[in-house]
């Protein structure tokens, strides 16, 4: 939402949606040093909150250095260190979106780091996969290394940005899988359901991509729509949309919705 205007917010409130879960993100630029990522995590954890509730939306948000600026180890160390600092303010889900995004050897140390981090404040982990051909590649690295440690719970974990190929790999280690969808590229609605179909509902989530590029605020329920035109019953569609992310998040204590 730090990339969006307040138009959205009202987009949201009126397709009924509930709370905004804003991950830490690549602004669409690289952000040249700490500072600059604390005032960000200023905005994500005070300002973006105070905005959303004057729309009636909760607002949650998560902590990181993105995979796409973390190639420079001491920055992502000074951005890491400031974390803590965070960590306890309200609306702080976990750690996130960590990741990979050209899954090179200083992108996996940085993941590390983050990982430590989610275990030693037992925090959610909510994780990017890279958008490049490698993605099957790139999930393979990220899952190993969350497997390896046995402080992590997979229950905790969810894996974004999941395609067809890589959303059993996925499921098969007790993480959850969410399914970003963009308007055109990558994940759109049909691709989403088509997955639904084949692997069920549970541990999954549908988000929308919204960011500083083109994506729609509005993605998850023009799914929705989608879903009751292909059939599917009300009750699976909340499943999906509603329930799940609800089941997920709430294993956080400070996750809460007003309605
Ligand atoms: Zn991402």
């Amino acid at each position: 939402m730090v990339s969006r205007t307040t138009d959205d917010y009202q987009d949201m409130v009126t397709a009924g949606c509930e709370a905004v879960c804003e991950p830490a993100f690549w602004a669409g630029y690289d952000r040249k040093s700490a500072d600059g990522f604390y005032d960000y995590f200023c905005q994500l954890t005070e300002h973006e909150p105070k905005r959303a509730a004057k729309f009636g939306l909760a607002h949650f948000c998560w902590l990181c250095i993105n995979p796409k600026e973390s190639e420079d180890m001491g920055l992502a160390k000074d951005v890491i260190d400031l974390i803590p600092k965070f960590i306890d303010k309200p609306g702080v889900l976990g750690i996130g979106e960590i990741g990979l995004n050209k899954n090179s050897r200083n992108e996996l140390k940085v993941l590390e780091m983050h990982v430590e981090v989610a275990a030693k404040y037992d925090q959610l982990i909510l994780v990017h996969t890279p958008h490049l051909e490698d993605k099957l590649k790139g999930t393979k690295l990220i899952l190993d290394v969350l497997k390896s440690d046995k402080r992590i719970k997979p229950e905790r974990v969810i894996i974004d940005h999941v395609e067809e190929h890589t959303i059993k790999l996925v499921k098969d280690t007790g993480m959850w899988a969410g399914m970003t969808l963009y308007p055109e590229s990558k994940c759109t609605p049909a691709r989403a359901i088509d997955m639904l179909e084949v692997y069920g509902t549970d541990r999954i989530w549908m988000n929308s991509a919204c960011d500083w590029g083109i994506s729609v605020p509005l993605a998850v329920p023009r799914t929705m729509l989608e879903m009751k035109k292909r059939g599917h019953t009300v009750d699976l569609i909340d499943k999906v949309a509603y329930q799940n992310p609800i089941q997920f998040m709430r294993q956080s204590p400070k996750f809460k919705l007003t309605a």
